[in-house]
């Protein structure tokens, strides 16, 4: 059993990352069982730059916590996700400022619900004819154990497809009721769990991860 400690706050990401990499994988949620931990300024200019800046500084912070000796006794990981939403027609926005594209227009700090982000991405693309708003979904995963000295594993994976403008379905979470993956014609949160986790950004990401932490499986 691999113990992976997700450094995220959204628990939707963690039930996805728990559902992909199956029973071999143990997936706690970080930020909720040591709220204290001191999350970073993702001020990187890549999904993997923010996500390893996320990993070392949570590694590190459990290395000199009392949970240390445990957590290192177990192999446990640090795994931090960092992803997002890139649109062609809007020069690859809102990107690495997915989680925050609606505060963007004003003085507000800190993520943007899902709602209103949604609701800025359909006024922008108004207009915008449907073969024009090609879209790529992007997840870069960053891995490294409590402890660990070396520079952290980083994993990523894409999923293509296009932006409807109508929010369609109620699984998922984020702009995926605007995703429709190439070759469907449902939004993610249309098709539902099974089939976003076997095609998305982050489950290719995560196939990357298994085949390194485990080789033979
Ligand atoms: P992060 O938590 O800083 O990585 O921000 C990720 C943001 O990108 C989320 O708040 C979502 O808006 C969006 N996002 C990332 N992955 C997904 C996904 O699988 N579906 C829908 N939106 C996603």
């Amino acid at each position: 059993m691999t113990t992976l400690l997700i450094a995220t706050r959204n628990a939707h990401k963690v039930g996805e990352i728990q559902a992909i990499l199956g029973a071999g994988f143990r997936c706690r949620a970080l930020l909720q069982e040591f709220p204290a931990a001191p999350v970073p300024v993702e001020d990187a200019d890549s999904f993997a730059g923010n996500a390893v800046l996320k990993v070392r500084s949570l590694a590190g912070w459990l290395a000199s916590s009392p949970a240390a000796q445990e957590l290192e006794a177990e192999r446990a990981c640090v795994l931090a996700d960092d992803s997002g939403l890139e649109v062609d027609a809007l020069g690859g926005a809102p990107g690495i400022h997915s989680a925050r594209f609606a505060a963007l227009d004003s003085a507000q700090t800190g993520n943007s619900p899902d709602q209103d982000n949604n609701t800025k991405l359909v006024r922008l693309l108004a207009g915008v004819p449907a073969e024009k708003r090609s879209a790529r979904f992007r997840c870069a995963l960053a891995l490294m154990p409590v402890g660990g000295t070396a520079a952290p594993q980083v994993f990523e994976g894409t999923c293509e497809g296009r932006i409807d403008l109508t929010p369609r379905g109620a699984g998922g979470f984020g702009y995926d009721p605007l995703f429709i993956p190439v070759g469907l014609e449902q939004s993610f949160a249309e098709l539902g769990e099974k089939t976003k986790n076997r095609i998305s950004h982050r489950s290719q990401a995560l196939a990357k991860l298994r085949a390194w932490v485990r080789p033979a499986d």
